[in-house]
């Protein structure tokens, strides 16, 4: 699989159990965000890749072993690959910080954490029950059961691959379906090396395959492709809105996580320390680059400027560098058209007249090397009508936007098309009920920012997603249900009615 050559690792992907190339035989190369070189060949998936990948998905999911387990025995597999990722979350972890530029501080706890969507899936799996109807008609005997759906495509962004994965795979494979798992071209390697634990789980070949390359290229045809049921998609408004148009016309289900500017919004009664930490989590972990990224800052009037000081403060005490370095708190940008946007959008804050309190523009330290890093950015004076308020940057770029009272917080946080995530610091009981209630987003954090869990749904309202990731209720977004009839009649009754 990764077998040097030169200095580039090389990878092959996994189709039916098999590591193999590409039909294209040609190869893309994955850079290291923080030296800004390649590191990794990777092939170059086509069409014709896709489609084979879909037939051996669906060639497991219809014949071998696959179909054949009970959903316990599934389950024992998930919580066998779930043991596997522990052993080598360090590993994982490190392949991640390469490929895409993530902090070890934050990736070793990630991908240890990680295995527990396989366990608790895998839990899951041998206790979705269906019903046993009370039949409004004699003689009749009435059950629902739970099914698969068939094969999965899903598609998974750069910014937390293996973790994003998870929440679909784990899932998926719970609920018995086989699934084609696309990553981003910037960050293709952590899923290949995913697949050796998933070989070495027992997993039957065909049950998880990846392809590798670019979206258009291979993502697509596998949402065009007539075997694929289900299309998982985590990634930009703009491609999750191409990829359910195209699903429509196979009248295949989508679950769509995409987008987010979420308000992090803070009140005069909050514990202003926390509240700082809060909001630095919010934008500047991760370098912004999250969809849950808390991009603006709604700040009550009367505490404006003592606040912005002390973020200010805070931020300027962050330590950027090699994300390979456990005292590193922010690292690169993962990719050169991204780092080319958030300047962008740091240009465009400019011309919209706001004022950048701290960095707003490359940062050119030498701890930083080569690496495509941005300084951590505050802009004041905005207003939420500015394309930095409304637009999703993905970067570390915090727009500051100031609020009266309750009324004008609420109006502000919901003024965007998006709404994934909002954080409310406020000590006051009845003011964070309230505002729970009345910011539309699919997560509401508050006194906390950046929490999730295997057990709490995820996803979003309004142009931030279709369907929910993680807890319980949503393994059967990978599930369909069917109704058994069974007549205990002696006779059939007049065939010419409705029964
Ligand atoms: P980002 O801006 O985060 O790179 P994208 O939404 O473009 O987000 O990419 C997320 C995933 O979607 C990646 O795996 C990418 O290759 C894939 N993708 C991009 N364009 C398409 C497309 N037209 N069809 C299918 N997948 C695509």
């Amino acid at each position: 699989m990764d077998t040097p050559t030169g200095t580039l690792s090389r990878y092959k992907m996994f189709i039916g159990g098999e590591w193999v190339e590409s039909a294209s035989d040609q190869h893309f190369e994955s850079d290291n965000p923080f030296t800004g070189k390649p590191w990794a060949l990777v092939p170059r998936g086509n069409a014709q890749d896709a489609d084979r990948a879909v037939r051996a998905a669906h060639r497991a999911y219809t014949s071998g072993d696959w179909p054949k387990l009970t959903a316990s025995r599934r389950g024992a597999l998930l919580r066998k690959l779930a043991d596997l990722i522990g052993e080598k979350a360090k590993h994982l972890a490190e392949i991640e910080v390469r490929d895409n530029g993530k902090l070890i501080a934050e990736m070793s706890a990630q991908t240890a954490y990680m295995a527990q969507w396989y366990y608790y899936y895998g839990g899951l799996a041998d206790k979705i029950e269906g019903r046993v109807i009370p039949a409004d008609k004699p003689d009749t005997f009435n059950y629902t059961r739970y099914e698969p759906l068939g094969v999965v495509a899903a598609i998974i962004p750069w910014n937390s691959p293996l973790l994003l994965t998870a929440w679909k795979l784990a899932p998926a494979l719970a609920a018995g379906n086989t699934v084609v798992l696309k990553p981003s071209e910037y960050t293709p390697a952590s899923a290949l090396e995913f697949m050796k634990l998933v070989e070495q789980a027992g997993l039957p070949p065909g049950v998880v395959n990846v392809v590798t390359g670019f979206g258009p290229e291979v993502g697509m045809p596998l949402v065009e492709h007539p075997l694929v049921a289900k299309v998982a998609f985590t990634g930009s408004d703009r491609t999750g809105t191409l990829i359910y148009q195209t699903a429509a016309k196979g009248l295949k289900r989508v679950t769509m996580e995409l987008g987010g500017k979420s308000p992090n919004i803070v009140f005069d009664d909050a514990h202003l320390e926390n509240a700082v930490k809060g909001v630095i989590s919010g934008i500047f972990a991760a370098t912004g680059q999250t969809c849950i990224a808390g991009s603006r800052l709604l700040v009550q009037k009367t505490i404006h400027d003592e606040f912005v000081e002390k973020l200010v403060a805070f931020a300027k005490t962050a330590r950027m560098g090699d994300p390979m370095s456990l005292d590193t708190q922010v690292g690169p940008v993962t990719n050169p058209p991204q780092f080319k946007k958030i300047l962008d959008y740091i240009d465009i804050a400019k011309g919209e007249g706001a004022r950048a309190v701290l960095g707003g523009a490359r940062a050119a330290r030498p701890e930083c090397g080569s690496g495509w890093f941005v300084e951590p950015t505050i802009f004041t004076g905005v207003k939420n009508s500015m394309r930095i308020a409304q637009e999703e940057v993905f970067g570390p770029v915090l727009a500051v936007i100031p609020f009266e009272d309750e009324e004008q917080a609420v109006a502000i946080g919901n003024d965007v098309v998006y709404g994934l995530a909002a954080g409310v610091w406020t000590q006051n009981m009845r003011r964070a009920l309230m505002m729970a209630d009345r910011l539309q987003a699919g997560t509401v954090w508050i006194n906390t920012y950046r929490a999730v869990s295997y057990l709490s749904p995820f996803g979003g309202y309004k142009r931030s997603g279709i369907g929910r990731e993680s807890g319980q209720e949503m393994i059967k977004d990978y599930m369909q249900v069917k109704s058994v009839w069974i007549s205990t009649a002696t006779e059939v009754p007049n065939p010419f009615v409705l029964r």
